[in-house]
C-alpha cells in the first residue's frame, strides 16, 4: 500500500509535462508591467489631485506626517485605482507576532437606499480598522476578553493589490497595536527604530558639517528556500505539521560534490522562478538574482536593496508568493531553516547600510584612511555590535534556526564582525595614530589567454562570519530563512543609533574648530581599542574561535532559550526605552511570546515524532519482522540451513531497534509538559527516537518504507 503510494507519487512526477510556456506575463516586457499592482507614484499622480498627490508622495518619500484632511481623497483614489486593477475587497495587511502576515478582507460593496450595490471606501476605512484580534500572541499585554486591537495604515509603504483567480484585494500595509496603544506587531518597532537611527545620523552628520540630506536605511534580503515535489510533501506528515522532516537519513550522495551550487537550473524550476519573478515585478519588488544553492533542491532569490521598511514588507510578500507559485507548479516551497538533516539549511542574509543623500555611509571610497565620515560610521557600528550583539543574536531565535546555526554552513551563535585585512589594517592605523599613505591597490587579474584583464577586490570574502563587511554594506547572515527581517533590523538600528549619539556627544564641542580632526582620531582610536575584540577575520566555524571568543569575553548564547534572555536585561530595557522603540513591558511581552512559541513548537515536534514512529513506522517494521520470523521458522522446520544466518541477523538487528524505539516512544509519551527547565531533555529524547528510526530506515525493506526518502525528495523533481 505505502509502496504503491510512493510509486504513484514518483510516477506522476515522471509523467508531469512541465509547462515551459508563458508565465502570466511572458509576452509583456517586465519594464511594461513593473509595479503595475502597486499604488505607486504614477498611480497616485493619475488618480489623485495634484495637491493631495504631492502630500502623499512627501509622506512616502520623506516620512512626513500625512495631513489627515487628505486621507479621504487618498481613500477615494486608492479605491478607484484598485477597482481598475480588478479589486473587489480591501484589507489592512499587517505583521503580528506570529511571524507571518495577517489580513481580514472587507468588500467595497455596500447597498444604497434604493437597494443597489455600490462600491465604497472612506478615509476612515483607510486609516484605521479594528479587527477582533484577540487570538494573536500578545505575551500577556492583554487578556482574551480585551479583544480590541487596531490596525492603522502605514502610508510610507505603498498599497498594492493581490490578485486571485476571481479578482483582487487591495492591501494596505498597516501597523497593529492594542486598545491601549501597546505594540503587537513587528512593524511599529521597526518604524520607530528607523526614525531613531535617522535622528542619530542627522546629528552625527552635523558634526561633520554636512548639509542636511535625505537619509535612507537600506536592506537587501537574500532569501534561501527548498523546493520539493508536492506529491512527496503530501506523503510526509512531519513536513506538513512542522515544516521539516523529523525522520530521514541523508542519502549516500547529497551535497558532497557541490554539483548543485550554481548549477544549470532545471527547466521546471526555472519556469517556477520566472513565474515568481513576474509576480514580484508586478508588485514592484525588484527581484534580481536567482540561482541553485549548496544543498540539493535548494535555491536562492535576491532582490535589489530598498528602503528598509519597504524591503521588509517586500520580503514578507516574497515568501508568500514563493509558496503560492510553488503550489501552482506542483511543488512545495520549504522556508524552514533546516528541512533536511545532514545537508545545508536555509538562511536569510540581511544586507544593511545607510544612504545619506546619494552617499553610502559604508562606502570606504578609494582612501578610507582619509575618509573620516566612513571611519567614524564604521567605528560606531563596531561599537554597536560589540555592546549589543546579544540583541542581534536574540533576533535570530526560531526553533528551525537551532538546527542550523553553528553547523558547518551557518555562523555560530557568537556574534562577531568580519572586516577583511585592509580595513582591519586601516583601523589599526587609527588606533596607533599613524597615517600611512594609502593607495587602493588595484590588483590586475591576469588570467592569460584571451580573457581581458580585470581588477580584483581589495579583500576576500568570509562566509563563516555572522556579520561581514562586504564592500559597502554589512551582511548579517544568522537570520533564519522563514523569519521576518524586522527583528534584526530593529535592534541593529537602535544599537547603531546609540553608538552614533555617543560619537556625536564626544565631538559636538569641537565642530568647526581646528581641533576637530585630532579629537575625532583620538575618539575613534579609543573606541577601536575598546571594541575591536568583536572583530574576527578567521574561520568562525573552527574550535579555536570558540575558545578565542571566550577569552575575549564575547557572549556565546548557544541555545535559543539563552538567546532570549537579553530581552529581560535592564540594560536593554533602558536602551530600547530611551530610543522610544519598546517599553520594558513590551520587551518582556516579547520574551513571553517567543519562549511560549518556542516551547510549543518543540512539543509539537516531539509529539509528531512520537506518533509517526508509533502509528506509521513501527507497524510497517513489525510486519516485516513477523515475516522474517515466519521465514526462519519455515527454514528450520524444513531443515534448510542456508539463509538462516541472514534471517537471524535481520531479525535481531531489526528486533533490537524495534525494542529501542518502543522504549523511547514510551519515554516521550510519559513526558507531560515541556517547559524552560525540561526543554533540552525533551529535545534530546525526540532526537534519540529519530536516530533509532533512521537506523531502521537503513535496515528494512526499501519497498515497505512508508515515508518518501531523502534521496527521492531532494533529487526527483
Ligand atoms: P552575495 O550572495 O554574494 O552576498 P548578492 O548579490 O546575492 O550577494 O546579494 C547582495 C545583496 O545586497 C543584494 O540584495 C543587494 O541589493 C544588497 N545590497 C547591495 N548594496 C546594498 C546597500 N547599500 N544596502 C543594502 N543592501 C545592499
Ligand atoms: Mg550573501
Amino acid at each position: 500500500m505505502s509502496d504503491s503510494v510512493r510509486r504513484h507519487a514518483i510516477d506522476s512526477i515522471a509523467q508531469r509535462v512541465v509547462k515551459t510556456s508563458a508565465a502570466p506575463d511572458a509576452n509583456e516586457a517586465p519594464v511594461d508591467y513593473y509595479g503595475k499592482d502597486v499604488f505607486n507614484a504614477a498611480a497616485i499622480r493619475k488618480f489623485l489631485s495634484r495637491g493631495a498627490a504631492e502630500k502623499l508622495l512627501a509622506t512616502i518619500q520623506d516620512g512626513k506626517r500625512l495631513d489627515p484632511n487628505v486621507a479621504g481623497d487618498v481613500a477615494h483614489a486608492m479605491k478607484d485605482w484598485a477597482i481598475s486593477r480588478g479589486a473587489t475587497h480591501f484589507t489592512h495587511w499587517f505583521q503580528p507576532m506570529t511571524g507571518g502576515t495577517a489580513e481580514k478582507h472587507d468588500s467595497f460593496l455596500d447597498v444604497n437606499e434604493q437597494g443597489e450595490g455600490i462600491m465604497t471606501f472612506s478615509g476612515r476605512n483607510l486609516v484605521k480598522s479594528e479587527p477582533d484580534a484577540s487570538s494573536f500572541p500578545s505575551g500577556g499585554l492583554r487578556c482574551t476578553f480585551e479583544a480590541r486591537g487596531y490596525t492603522a495604515w502605514d502610508p510610507t509603504s505603498p498599497a498594492f493589490v493581490k490578485r486571485n483567480p476571481r479578482g483582487a484585494t487591495l492591501c494596505i500595509p498597516s501597523i497593529f497595536c492594542s486598545y491601549t496603544g501597546e505594540v503587537l506587531d513587528k512593524k511599529i518597532p521597526l518604524l520607530r527604530s528607523i526614525q531613531a537611527l535617522k535622528n542619530s545620523i542627522a546629528r552625527f552628520m552635523k558634526c561633520f558639517q554636512a548639509p542636511e540630506e535625505h537619509i535612507t536605511v537600506t536592506l537587501g534580503a537574500e532569501q534561501e528556500y527548498f523546493l520539493i515535489d508536492r506529491n512527496f510533501y503530501l506523503q510526509r506528515p512531519d513536513l506538513i505539521q512542522t515544516g521539516r522532516t523529523l525522520f530521514g537519513s541523508a542519502p549516500a550522495k547529497h551535497q558532497q560534490l557541490e554539483d548543485h551550487y550554481f548549477g544549470a537550473i532545471k527547466p521546471r524550476i526555472l519556469n517556477f522562478m520566472a513565474e515568481v519573478e513576474s509576480e514580484l515585478w508586478r508588485l514592484g519588488i525588484p527581484a534580481k538574482t536567482r540561482h541553485n544553492e549548496v544543498a540539493p533542491a535548494q535555491f536562492e532569490l535576491a532582490p535589489t536593496f530598498e528602503e528598509l521598511n519597504l524591503a521588509v514588507d517586500h520580503n514578507m510578500l516574497t515568501m508568500e508568493i514563493l509558496g503560492r507559485v510553488a503550489e501552482k507548479n506542483g511543488l512545495v516551497c520549504l522556508l524552514h531553516e533546516k528541512p533536511f538533516a545532514g545537508v545545508n539549511g536555509s538562511g536569510k542574509h540581511n544586507n544593511w547600510s545607510v544612504a545619506y543623500g546619494s552617499r553610502n555611509l559604508l562606502d570606504p571610497g578609494d582612501d578610507p584612511r582619509h575618509n573620516p565620515v566612513f571611519l567614524a560610521f564604521l567605528t560606531a557600528v563596531i561599537r554597536a555590535v560589540d555592546l549589543h550583539g546579544d540583541l542581534l543574536r536574540c533576533s535570530t531565535v526560531t526553533v528551525g534556526n537551532d538546527y542550523r546555526l553553528g553547523a558547518n554552513e551557518a555562523p555560530p551563535a557568537i556574534v562577531s564582525i568580519y572586516l577583511g585585512d585592509r580595513l582591519t589594517e586601516t583601523l589599526q592605523q587609527v588606533e596607533d595614530g599613524v597615517v600611512e599613505e594609502y593607495h587602493t591597490r588595484p590588483r590586475q587579474m591576469k588570467i592569460g589567454v584571451a580573457i581581458p584583464n580585470f581588477t580584483g577586490d581589495d579583500s576576500d570574502r568570509n562566509r563563516t562570519s555572522p556579520f561581514a563587511f562586504t564592500g559597502n554594506k554589512f551582511e548579517f547572515r544568522a537570520c533564519g530563512s522563514s523569519q521576518s527581517c524586522a527583528g534584526f533590523n530593529t535592534y541593529m538600528n537602535v544599537a547603531v543609533a546609540e553608538s552614533l549619539d555617543y560619537v556625536s556627544e564626544r565631538l559636538e564641542n569641537y565642530v568647526g574648530k581646528p581641533k576637530f580632526n585630532a579629537k575625532l582620531e583620538e575618539l575613534l582610536g579609543e573606541i577601536i581599542s575598546k571594541h575591536k575584540r568583536v572583530v574576527y577575520n578567521g574561520n568562525n566555524y573552527s574550535k579555536e574561535w570558540l575558545k578565542e571568543a571566550e577569552k575575549r569575553g564575547l557572549p556565546n548564547l548557544s541555545t535559543s532559550l539563552l538567546a532570549l534572555r537579553p530581552l529581560l536585561d535592564p540594560r536593554n530595557h533602558q536602551l530600547l526605552e530611551k530610543y522610544g522603540v519598546f517599553s520594558p513591558i513590551e520587551l518582556e511581552s516579547r520574551y513571553e511570546i517567543m519562549v511560549e512559541e518556542y516551547l510549543r513548537k518543540i512539543q509539537i515536534e516531539g509529539e509528531v515524532t512520537r506518533s509517526l514512529a508509533q502509528n506509521l513506522i513501527l507497524p510497517v517494521v513489525l510486519e516485516e519482522y513477523g515475516e522474517l520470523v515466519k521465514a526462519l521458522k519455515t527454514a528450520q522446520d524444513s531443515g534448510i540451513q542456508s539463509g538462516q544466518a541472514a534471517l537471524k541477523y535481520r531479525i535481531e538487528a531489526i528486533g533490537a531497534l524495534l525494542d529501542e524505539a518502543q522504549t523511547k516512544i514510551g519515554e516521550l509519551a510519559a513526558f507531560s509538559a515541556v517547559d524552560v527547565e525540561t526543554c533540552e531533555e525533551y529535545i534530546r529524547m525526540t532526537r534519540e527516537l529519530r536516530q533509532t528510526v533512521d537506523r531502521l530506515e537503513k535496515l528494512v525493506d526499501d519497498r515497505k518504507w512508508p515515508l518518501p526518502k531523502y534521496r527521492e525528495m531532494l533529487f526527483i523533481y
